[in-house]
């Protein structure tokens, strides 16, 4: 397959499920295109006020800081903007509603790139994939294909200003899924940009030391792993859809 990641977009969108998961995902790729010039936009359909387990933190607070950290991790990684959808976290489902507000992002800033969560990825040998991951994958799909481009689809969208956009690239993310990719990016420049954004959300991280170093080591790890097999140093891999 043609490896479409030489020519960086003008304008690039990822959409994913919680805070945190562009970054394991995505951002040293973004990072990488928005030095070089891309507009990066992050919308983030929930804003993962479910991610705790402490009883004593509210969900609209543990939500207000995560998208704190959110714009902080988008701050590092060079995107102009963050969109939040603020659906609940942890019942995300592929709703028309969700598929509308995506629509909505999607004509807004009209990419030719977006990224999104693989919702094919049902479990690996050690872990089942989170099922707001699946839902927001699919409405990604279902959003790109066909109702962003469609003109009929939301006259109320029209109405808004809102005029359908075709998007022929998609990149699903597979970080941390093995390497069941079909287009690798170099990301040796941007590894510790990558790094750096996810350790911003820091209600997720925390801010115990040694852990914080073997999260960094693993990430690095894994991304090595992923380039090794590529003659990269560092990479991400995705599956690439290149519509026509
Ligand atoms: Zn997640």
């Amino acid at each position: 397959m043609e490896q479409p990641t030489n020519r960086t977009p003008e304008r690039a969108m990822i959409i994913v499920a919680h805070p945190d998961d562009g970054e394991y995902m995505a951002a040293g790729t973004l990072a990488k295109w928005a030095k070089a010039g891309t507009e990066v936009t992050y919308v983030l359909c929930t804003s993962g006020d479910k991610g705790t387990s402490d009883p004593e933190i509210k969900p609209e607070e543990l939500a207000a800081t995560r998208e704190i950290e959110q714009q902080n991790a988008a701050n590092v990684v060079g995107a102009k903007n963050v969109e939040f959808l603020r659906y609940e976290d942890g019942i995300l489902q592929n709703t028309l509603e969700l598929r509308k507000d995506i629509v909505r992002q999607i004509r807004k800033h009209r990419p030719d790139a977006i990224f999104c969560q693989d919702p094919m990825r049902r479990y690996g040998d050690s872990f089942i994939n989170h099922p707001d991951h699946r839902a927001a994958g699919e409405a990604v799909l279902d959003a790109v294909f066909p109702s962003a481009r469609d003109y009929h689809v939301y006259p109320d969208l029209i109405e808004e200003g809102y005029m359908p956009h075709n998007t022929l690239q998609v990149y699903m993310g597979t970080f941390g899924f093995g390497d069941p990719g079909n287009v690798w990016v170099d990301i040796s420049d941007t590894i510790d940009t990558k790094i750096d954004a996810l350790m911003e959300h820091k209600s997720q991280v925390g801010t115990d030391e040694e852990r914080l170093k073997t999260m960094r080591e693993r990430i690095k790890e894994t991304a090595a792993q992923v380039g090794a097999t590529h003659a990269m140093g560092h990479a991400e891999g995705f599956k690439y859809i290149k519509l026509r």
